[in-house]
């Protein structure tokens, strides 16, 4: 489930994961602020032994009723949910990763066009949906739901 990941990398000169591990338990995310070729969020949810992951430019939503443009990208090893550093010049996504805001979620729904979940981090809290738009299935919305 990570070639894509990998074959965009060269590990031998990046310091990001290679392996992937699965894990048990409860379900992990992570939001890493990447100041890359422009600064972005990833927000990544472990499911399935992998990260699946998407880039927000402009950072997850924290008020109700909120919708930001997240962008799915290919999934990261499970190892990536810690990662910080920086990756080198030349390599994808140069730029540095440091960890905005991390912790646990329960899923709620999961179809292929639509999730919706309860995150449980230090800075995001409560529901949430990620939705795919229709004309482009590589966008989503990442929506803050309002609390019912
Ligand atoms: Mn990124």
């Amino acid at each position: 489930m990570l070639e894509a990941y990998r074959s965009k990398r060269n590990f031998a000169l990046t310091p990001e994961p290679v392996r992937e591990v699965r894990c048990i338990g409860e379900s992990r995310f992570v939001v890493q602020e990447h100041d890359a070729s422009h600064l972005h969020y990833d927000f990544r949810l472990e499911m399935d032994g992998v990260l699946r992951s998407w880039a927000i430019p402009k950072g997850p939503p924290q008020k109700p009723g909120i919708r930001h443009l997240a962008v799915q990208v290919e999934d990261h090893s499970v190892e990536y949910i810690d990662f910080e550093g920086t990756i080198p010049e030349g390599q994808y996504g140069a730029g540095t990763v440091r960890i905005w805001d991390y912790g646990t979620y329960n899923l709620e729904e999961l179809e292929p066009d639509k999730l919706k979940f309860i995150l449980h981090g230090m800075k995001l809290r409560g529901h949430y949906a990620l939705v795919r738009m229709e004309k482009r299935p590589q966008d989503w919305l990442l929506i803050k739901l309002k609390e019912s």
